[in-house]
């Protein structure tokens, strides 16, 4: 086990002893005319808002370097690059205000190439990511868990060589038993810090599945200082997961608990609905709380009570609680507002 490491990504530091950080990766190529940049920055400001603490871009041409470096300078949250095969696209990214790349080092080339990045990162003070994907590693005889893990090591070696150690290591597999057996290795023979993730792990619900069983496992053995739950779908969505993961796990307290009721047929109110149409907002609240949203007065008053606020909706009728008190009687029409006003002016 080597010396455990804390690493700084722009103004976060991650590593042992801190909680863990949610990622993403932004979903399309970054848009280079100037009203699309500055809604991607509003964008990122609403899933920093929801708990998304860093966000990744994939940086496949230098026609990228000048929108890059204007999100680099504008997002509310460090910006990492992600980098494959060419690597004066990394000199450019770390050149254009990268917090941090993403590199697999066997596929920048030759090992004067990986020094190139390793100098210029030091330079401009960012870190770098060692990605390992159990699909692009290198040939060996061992089972795909332990070359994932060895790989790794062997480049933090160039690395350490080179005098790097602002290291991140991610060693990721589509197999979700593969991903734990290769993080469990590595978090026993190296301090450096983990990103965790199940790669392509499919829609919403086989990706929260998957990742929530392989990356709860790892946290709860205290492996993992970030993490991105990987979804075939949108990013908020994969922002909303990881946090959850991390409440569940006790590992992030803020941000909104929500409690609502399945699909029922006793259900007067289309708790389905509301939720959808208030969930976003929800989520972006920066508080501790637990919001329950019932649709009936079987469990609603019950539920009401162990929530921080509350409502049940009783035909067209809403019944909004505070502290398990009974506050007031409102219009389904005004259900929305009178919920996240309460919601916001909460102790
Ligand atoms: S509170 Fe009512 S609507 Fe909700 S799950 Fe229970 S019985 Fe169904």
């Amino acid at each position: 086990m080597g010396v455990d490491r804390q690493v700084r990504i722009g103004e976060k530091l991650l590593g042992v002893g801190l909680h863990p950080l949610v990622q993403t990766m932004y979903d399309e190529p970054i848009p280079h005319d100037g009203e699309a940049l500055d809604a991607l920055i509003r964008r990122i400001g609403s899933l920093n808002a929801m708990g998304c603490d860093i966000i990744r871009f994939s940086y496949p041409s230098s026609d990228d370097r000048i929108p890059f470096s204007y999100l680099c300078a504008k997002s509310p949250i460090p910006v990492v690059a992600d980098i494959h095969f060419d690597h004066r696209l990394a000199l450019e990214a770390l050149e254009a205000g990268a917090h941090k790349i993403r590199i697999n080092p066997g596929n920048v080339g030759a090992r004067w190439k990986v020094d190139e990045i390793l100098a210029s990162a030091k330079d401009h003070g960012a870190a770098i990511r060692i990605g390992l994907n159990s699909g692009s590693l290198p040939k060996g005889n061992e089972e795909p868990a332990i070359l994932m893990s060895n790989t790794a090591l062997t480049y933090l070696d160039w690395f350490e060589q080179a005098g790097f150690t602002d290291t991140v290591v991610s060693l990721k597999a589509s197999d979700e038993t593969v991903t734990v057996e290769a993080n469990r290795r590595f978090a026993s023979q190296s301090g450096y810090p983990l990103h965790l993730g199940v790669t392509e792990a499919g829609s919403v619900v086989s990706s929260v599945v998957r990742s929530t069983w392989a990356l709860g496992l790892l946290l709860s053995e205290g492996i993992g200082s970030t993490l991105r739950i990987s979804i075939t779908g949108p990013i908020e969505t994969e922002v909303q997961a990881g946090v959850e993961l991390l409440r569940t796990l006790g590992l992030r307290k803020r941000g909104i608990r929500i409690v609502s009721c399945p699909r029922c047929g006793r259900s007067t109110f289309d708790s389905q609905g509301f939720l959808a149409s208030v969930e976003q907002d929800l989520l972006s609240i920066d508080k501790d709380l637990t919001v329950a949203i019932m649709g009936c007065q079987v469990n609603g008053p019950g539920e009401a009570k162990s929530a921080d606020i509350a409502i049940t909706g009783i035909g067209n009728a809403i019944f909004l609680y505070k502290g398990g008190k009974l506050e007031r009687k409102v219009g389904a029409g005004e259900a929305k507002a009178a919920l996240l006003e309460a919601v916001r002016n909460a102790e």
